[in-house]
Parts: C-alpha cells; structure tokens; sequence
C-alpha cells in the first residue's frame, strides 16, 4: 500500500470511529434522558401515592372537619351551610312545578308534571340557553329581566301545549343557583361572591329569589320561589326521589362539592335548631376540603400558586375536571425540559389549561394497539408530532396516576361523609351521637347520589372511584353502599323540592 492509500485507510478509520463515538454518545445520552424521565414518572408515583391506609386517614380527616365546621362558623376551612332543607322528596309530590338552574353550562327552564307514588314523573320539559356574556358582568336588574323573560316564553310556550296550564293561577318554582349564597331560609339567600366567569357588583349582598321574584312580578308572572337551593342540593333531592335510602349527593364535573342530611342536634353552631324531620341537609362546600394527609405534588403546589385562588378548593384541585388535564400538562411539560423525549420543545405545552380533562380522558382510555388517540392529541393539541410509542405510553400512565388519585380521594371524601354519619361501619365521629344513626349497630343501605360530568363520562375515573370506596369499606361493608348517577339533578331537584314543599301530597 502506498502512503496515500494508507492515509485513506486510516482517514476512513477515524471517521468511522468518530460517528460511531457520536452514535454511541447520543445513545448513551438518550438512554440516561430517559433515565430520568422514568424518574420523574416514579417520582410522580411515589408523591401520589393512595395506600388504603393514607385512604382512611383522609377519611378520618373529612369526618373531623366536618365536625368542626358544623361546630363553629369558621371552624374548618369547610363551610358546611345550613340549607333549610329539612324535607326530601320523596315520590309522593303531585302537581306540575316550575324550575331554572343558573350557574351550570347553560342558563335551564324546566317543568316537571309529578303523578304522586304509583306514577312518578308524567312528563318534563327543558329548555336549555346560554347567557348572552354581556349580561355576566351587566346589572343584576338587566341578568334577572332576562330570566324573566326567559322563563315567561318557556311558560307561554308550555301553556300553549297544555291548556289546562292557563287556569292555574299560581305556580310554584325552585331556582337552582350554583354560587356561594348564605341562606336565610329555604326560599332565600345572599349572595356571597361571583364565580364562573360572573361579575355583576351590585349583586353581591342581595336576596337572589327577591331579584327573581321582581323581575318576574314585572313580567306578569304569578310565580312563586318555592326552594332556593344549590345544585348539590338539587341532586340529593332526585337521588331522595327515586330512592329514599339516599343520604348524600357528590357532584364531580368541572368543580367538586357534595352535601349530605345531617341531625339537626349535629348542628352545634345553630344551637336549638328546630326542624319538622330532626335534620336538614348540609352543602360542605368540600371542595375546600384541606388535610396534610392528601398526597400533594410540586405540580399541584405550582397550579395552585398560579391559579386566581390561591389556597382555596385545595380538594377540587386535586380531583375535579378543570384542573386534572392541567396537572398532566404540568408533568408532560417537566419532562419535555428535562430529556428530549417530546422532541423540541413545544411552546404549546407551557400554555395552561390547553389539556383539557376530555382530551387527557381519551388519551387515557385509549385502546389502539399503537395508541393513536395519544399521538393524535399531542400532535393537534400540544404541538408534539411524532411521539414514540414508548413517550406515547408514558403519557398513559402520568393519565393513570393523576386521575387514580383524583378518584381515590373523592372515594375516601364520600366514605368520610359516610363515617361522620354512621354509615361507615363505625361510631361515627364524638360528639355527633352517630350511633343511633346505625340502628344499634345493624347496618342500613346507603345510597349516595352521584352526578357531573366528570364521573358519568370519564370511565376509568368512575370505576377507580367505585373500586377504592369498596377497597375503603372492607368486604362486609361494601354491600350496603351504592353510588347511584342521577340525571339532572341540578334542574330537575329544584323543582322537586318546590313540590315538596308547597304540596301537600295526597297519596302517602
Ligand atoms: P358543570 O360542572 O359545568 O355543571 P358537567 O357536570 O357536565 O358540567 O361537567 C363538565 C366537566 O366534566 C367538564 O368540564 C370536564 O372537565 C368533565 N368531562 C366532561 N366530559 C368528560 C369526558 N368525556 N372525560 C373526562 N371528563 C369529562
Ligand atoms: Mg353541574
């Protein structure tokens, strides 16, 4: 070989070894990125963690601060308000009632005609519409003159189908209002602050039903506010209705709150509270629920510390549907610094709140061999394209854990519900005299009303639930215990509620 072919050859050499060098550098690379990334997934593991054991300490924690905010005003960082509502419905109403629900999605109007016992409801009508946005920050006189007028075609409309609706002279109606509102009676309350999106500062202070009931008298309508309630409220009502072993309604969509019939003697901070039944039902407000026993993460400390609440509905933080497609970004977004394995990054994937709660649910309950739902959603949504199937797998499980605990510690809230009342097995908590609650220790069916968006969609959400509140129970226990999805209960509730109390039922 002569000098210059054996200068090729070793050029060659060393070009090859250098590639190979940078392969096997990049690989090695590659491999402890990684590294980490699976890292942060079983840190992530670890810090959410739902042991049956941490399970039942949130439930002792939600059964104590329960009592103490039914102690004193003030007394937990749960609410529990009084309601009023010291009756339930229970399938003997008849008539037909008026009822509209403010706060949800769309602004609601319905009518419900009730047969008494052996026929249930005859027949119901709803119309759904949304609040022009201008009237959510307006006056509270221009926000209420259209509900009237709402509520006054609704009630033309249905008179107009049904003539022998014009010879009533007055109607009864319950109003479904899903904000923070001091009730006075079971008919009126103040409202304590907007939420939603809401802004209307004259409100704040006023009878909400007095705002209804003049825009309505404006309008010529004979309607009177029968029930005022929250939806939570509303739900237990429809639970109650179909099913009078109902004790407690746990909503879980876009926010979280649950409320459940308490003895009025448990009532301590209303000494001397009278009421027909011995009882009334309590709206926890548990979204607010807070207890060093929750697994809580850095994600969960930053999206609280970003968000416009700071240290308010920790609970709901941590379990409803606003915020659990952001606590997954929160992870994805992590990783994405620390390793390569999302590509370059993506500015979308600093955007808060562009993981919505559906699109984490179907990248969670994806079934395609080559999970093409969760390539799908990172490409469209996050502006990740071509994701590894190995990346795309991880983001199932980061889905998996997030919605586990989110599931997990609304199980242990509703079970702690369950305790403070003597339905859990146990004494219940000192001082509530659950006990006779139990009747004498044999166990009672319990059956806790369910509804949002959140847990009659979200599959494996529903089914952690169900799993972890049987796992909590224990085997002898769980039998008794039934989580029934109610349809409706925000609208329909009020009205039965406005029934039940303004009729007397004829056949008990
Ligand atoms: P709201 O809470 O406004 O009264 P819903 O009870 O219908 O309304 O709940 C809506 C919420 O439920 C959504 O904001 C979303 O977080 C969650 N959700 C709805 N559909 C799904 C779904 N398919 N998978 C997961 N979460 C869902
Ligand atoms: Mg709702």
């Amino acid at each position: 070989m002569g000098k210059v072919g054996f200068g090729t050859a070793v050029g060659i050499a060393v070009v090859t070894c250098t590639v190979a060098a940078v392969v096997v550098g990049w690989r090695l690379r590659s491999r402890m990125k990684w590294k980490r990334v699976v890292g942060v997934l079983r840190e992530l593991e670890e810090a959410c963690g739902t042991s049956v054991s941490r399970l039942r300490q949130v439930v002792d924690a939600m059964a104590v601060e329960m009592h103490a905010g039914l102690a004193s005003e003030g007394g937990s960082k749960l609410k529990m308000l009084l309601t009023f509502v010291d009756k339930l419905p229970n399938g003997n109403e008849k008539g037909i009632c008026y009822a509209i629900h403010l706060g949800g999605t769309n602004f609601r109007v319905l009518r419900v005609h009730l047969g008494g016992r052996r026929s249930g409801i005859l027949r119901r009508d709803v119309e759904r519409m949304p609040i022009p946005q201008h009237l959510m920050t307006s006056t509270s006189e221009d926000l209420f003159e259209f509900i009237a007028s709402s509520l006054k075609q609704f009630v033309v409309g249905e008179e107009e189908k049904d003539s022998e609706l014009s010879s009533v002279s007055r109607s009864e109606l319950g109003f479904t209002f899903s904000f923070p509102v001091k009730q006075v009676s079971v008919s009126s309350g103040i409202l304590i602050k907007w939420t939603k999106g809401f802004s209307i500062a004259d409100m704040i202070g006023k009878d909400v039903s007095e705002c209804l009931q003049q825009a309505m008298a404006k309008k010529g309508l004979n309607i009177h506010v029968a029930a005022l309630v929250n939806d939570t409220v509303g739900t237990l009502a429809v639970g109650h209705y179909n099913d009078e072993d109902t004790v407690a309604a746990v909503i879980i969509g876009t926010g979280t709150n649950a409320c459940y019939f308490e003895r009025a003697d448990a009532i301590i901070k209303c000494q001397g509270l009278l009421t027909t039944s011995g009882g009334m039902v309590v709206n926890m407000e548990w979204g607010n629920f807070w207890s060093s026993h929750l697994p809580r993460t850095q994600y969960d400390i930053d999206l609280d510390a970003e968000s416009p609440n700071p240290n308010d509905q920790g609970f709901e933080k941590m379990i409803s549907g606003m915020y659990l497609g952001d606590i997954v970004r929160r992870v994805l977004l992590r990783m994405s610094r620390e390793s390569d394995i999302f590509g370059p990054s993506s500015s979308r994937l600093s955007t808060p709140f562009i993981l919505r709660t559906p699109l984490m649910a179907s990248m969670h309950q994806d079934d395609t061999p080559d999970l093409r739902e969760v390539a799908r959603v990172c490409n469209d949504v996050l502006g990740i394209p071509d994701v590894s199937l190995k990346a795309r797998k991880l983001i199932v499980n980061i889905c998996d854990i997030i919605t586990r605990r989110a599931a997990r510690l609304a199980a242990a809230g509703i079970v702690g519900i369950l305790k403070k009342i003597g339905r859990d097995g146990s004494a219940g908590v000192a001082g509530s005299r659950t006990k006779a609650a139990s009747s004498g220790g044999k166990l009672k069916r319990t059956v806790v009303a369910m509804e949002g968006g959140l847990y009659t969609n979200y599959t494996l959400f529903r089914e952690y639930l169900e799993e972890a509140v049987a796992e909590i129970l224990g085997e002898e226990l769980a039998p008794f215990v039934t989580l029934k999805v109610v349809e409706d209960g925000s609208g329909l509730g009020a009205a039965l509620l406005a029934a039940s109390l303004s009729f007397i039922s004829t056949d008990t």
